[in-house]
């Protein structure tokens, strides 16, 4: 029985991920650890973990269910984590529409089935792992980051590390904001 391993995310845009790839590889040179290579860069909305392949349509039914609004993810702040020993950037708070785009599709996910851990969701997106203890992190260069869409991806394990592979776009409502009362 084949079974694929999935996660629904944001995929920054290129020049994005260009730029938190080349602050985390000059971080690692000082602190170590291995730096998410710039396509693989991107925020779990939501892990499956390994999905039966029949049961792939009900993950994209539940993501078509969701009417999120579209934002702007303003990546802020970064931390290094020592007992996980990764660094992550992300916004200081987690901005209204995101929270609401995680708690809709996790929600739309379990009604399809899907047992999804009910872990707080924290905006957050890993640029470096395996790293050492650092005082001091590099100041973040200024990045856009709009969130218009939501992806599935699929993940498969490969020397470099995991490689993802997008099977399904969806889109966020970019009037939300000016529909809302
Ligand atoms: P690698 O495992 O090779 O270091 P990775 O963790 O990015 O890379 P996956 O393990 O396939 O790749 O995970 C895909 C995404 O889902 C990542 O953002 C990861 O942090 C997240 N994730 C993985 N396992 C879980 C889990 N048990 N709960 C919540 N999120 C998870
Ligand atoms: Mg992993």
């Amino acid at each position: 029985l084949k079974k694929l391993r999935l996660f629904f995310a944001l995929w920054p845009p290129r020049a994005t991920a260009e730029a938190l790839h080349a602050w985390a590889a000059a971080l690692q040179r000082r602190a170590g650890g291995r730096a998410t290579r710039a396509e693989a860069i991107h925020l779990t909305l939501a892990f499956l973990g390994d999905v039966p392949e029949e049961k792939v349509p009900r993950a994209l039914a539940a993501a078509r269910q969701v009417r999120a609004g579209a934002c702007e993810l303003a990546i802020e702040e970064a931390r290094f984590w020592p007992h996980h020993r990764i660094v992550w950037v992300g916004p200081s708070e987690t901005p209204a529409p995101l929270a609401a785009l995680a708690r809709d599709l996790r929600t739309e996910l379990e009604r399809e089935g899907f047992a999804i851990e009910r872990r707080v969701f924290a905006a957050h997106v890993t640029l470096l792992r395996k790293a050492r203890a650092s005082r001091t992190l590099p100041v973040l260069p200024a990045l856009a980051w709009p969130a218009r869409e939501f992806v599935l991806v699929r993940s498969t394990f490969a020397a470099e590390g995991s490689r993802y592979q997008t099977m399904e776009r969806f889109r966020l409502d970019l009037n939300q904001a000016a529909q809302a009362p």
